[in-house]
């Protein structure tokens, strides 16, 4: 680990606060120029809100602009056609579309401009270098690589370290372990779900141990898991090998954040790219960044050409450290717990999915550590019993008893009440990609209400 200290991609990445926010400063105010010009959406928007350009003449007057939301976006793109009264680049100068699912469904695409590759890349190869990654490095990417920010501009970031990118992709189990074998990956890049999942595949198809596939750096992300206690622990102890892992988001940047060796939470690999603010979720304040403080990620991007954002809204929850870090970097460090929209409220108390899978895994191996909160109807509000179903591991006996034990366990970790439903081995769904920790019931009825 040693060795890995003093070791930086960009000399920007210890760089004094004080240092950052001048450039900062300036490339927000330049930033704010060009969308004030070429974006008709903002330039709308902030005329909605009565908002001069004249007033806006530093960061301190950040908090003065309105939030951009989502569906703000997906519905610009459906009114202008292709990509939105928010790009700001004509699609002439567009050289990639990606696409971003979100949760409702209805996808929309982002732009970039080659301009903004470069951005993308020099922010992503940050974060894994961060993370541990060097030129020596064979990397398989057993994770999507159409239309997902995660897959192309991650083999743009890898090649970029000069490290070797072997594109799997996903549904291809198989032919990652042949090819770990073959070509001596020593580094795994995927989803936690997918790394969870290879880790049964192998054992139960090749009666051979995770370990065995020769990895010593796997680094997740794109998905809660990585920063689960419980999910962490197993992963390690299956693969004999560091875990850390990366935050992104498809309208900003591929991967923001990344975890360095140290393991204490995800720098902030882009310094002069984007602007952070932390705001309470509920009243949209904006809250001091200090070691301990919570509340949702908000980005400003300060170096866009196709589609630029002004205050975005993630929806991600955070807890920040400001404190120093033994690697020597100062970029300030986050921990997902969650996303906002699937964060429950039982009985006022905050109630994370996340926080509930560790509990369930760290009953393993009498559960299988697969679970999922059943909602009859829309959150954040649940009245208790909260519904969960626990997959139990098979030749488990006294059910009663493991039941009321989990009960027991998430009353006094979580703070709410639970019902929890003991099922099979295998009865809940495996996800090679994304884990979904919740169950909409309420979205699974029929027009006549019946189930569909
Ligand atoms: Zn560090």
């Amino acid at each position: 680990m040693m060795a890995e200290n003093g070791e930086y991609l960009n000399p920007i990445e210890t760089i004094s606060p004080e240092e950052l926010r001048e450039i900062q400063e300036r490339k927000f105010l330049k930033q704010l120029d060009y969308v004030w010009e070429r974006s008709p959406f903002y330039r709308r928007k902030f005329k909605e809100h009565g908002i001069d350009r004249g007033e806006i003449r530093g960061l301190g007057d950040l908090p003065k602009l309105p939030f951009t939301e989502k569906d703000e976006l997906r519905r610009s793109q459906e009114e202008e056609p292709p990509l939105g009264g928010h790009a700001a680049a004509p699609m002439e100068d567009v050289i990639r579309v990606h696409s971003s699912s979100g949760t409702t469904g209805v996808p929309t695409f982002v732009g970039i401009t080659e301009h903004d590759q470069r951005v993308w890349t020099e922010i992503t190869a940050r974060s894994f270098f961060t993370q541990g990654l060097r030129r020596s490095d064979v990397v398989i990417h057993a994770a999507g690589l159409t239309f997902f920010v995660g897959g192309l501009p991650c083999k743009d970031a890898i090649e970029r370290i000069g490290a070797t990118f072997i594109p799997i992709g996903t549904g291809a189990s198989d032919r990652v372990v042949m090819t770990a074998k073959r070509l001596g990956a020593n580094a795994l890049h995927c989803t936690p779900s997918y790394a969870l999942y290879l880790a049964e595949y192998v054992r139960s198809r090749y009666k051979m141990e995770p370990s065995e596939l020769g990895f010593r750096k796997l680094v997740v992300g794109a998905e809660p898991g990585g920063e689960i206690p419980s999910i962490r622990r197993k992963l390690q102890e299956d693969y004999q090998c560091r875990v850390t892992e990366g935050l992104g988001n498809s309208d900003a940047a591929p991967i923001i954040f990344g975890e360095c060796p140290y393991q204490q939470g995800m720098h902030f690999c882009a310094q002069e790219f984007i602007v952070c603010e932390l705001i309470d979720p509920d009243t949209g304040e904006v809250l001091e960044m200090r070691d301990g403080a919570e509340g949702e990620l908000v980005y400003t991007l300060i170096d866009r050409e196709c589609c630029p954002l002004v205050r975005f809204r993630t929806h991600d929850r955070v807890v920040v450290w400001t404190s120093p870090c033994e690697c020597g970097r100062t970029g300030f460090r986050v921990r997902c717990l969650g996303r906002t929209d699937d964060m429950l409220i039982v009985l006022g108390v905050n109630v994370f999915p996340s926080a509930v899978k560790d509990v369930v895994m760290s009953f393993r191996p009498r559960t299988t550590g697969e679970m999922v909160i059943l909602l009859d109807k829309p959150g954040p509000k649940v009245d208790p019993p909260v519904r969960i179903q626990v997959e139990y591991t098979r030749g488990v006996t006294n059910l009663e008893g493991l039941k009321r034990e989990i009960e027991g366990a998430l009353r006094e970790r979580l703070v709410f009440r639970a019902e929890v439903e003991l099922v099979e081995e295998g009865t809940l769904p495996r996800h090679e990609m994304k884990a979904s920790l919740i169950r909409r019931l309420y979205e699974e009825q029929g027009p006549e209400g019946a189930p569909r």
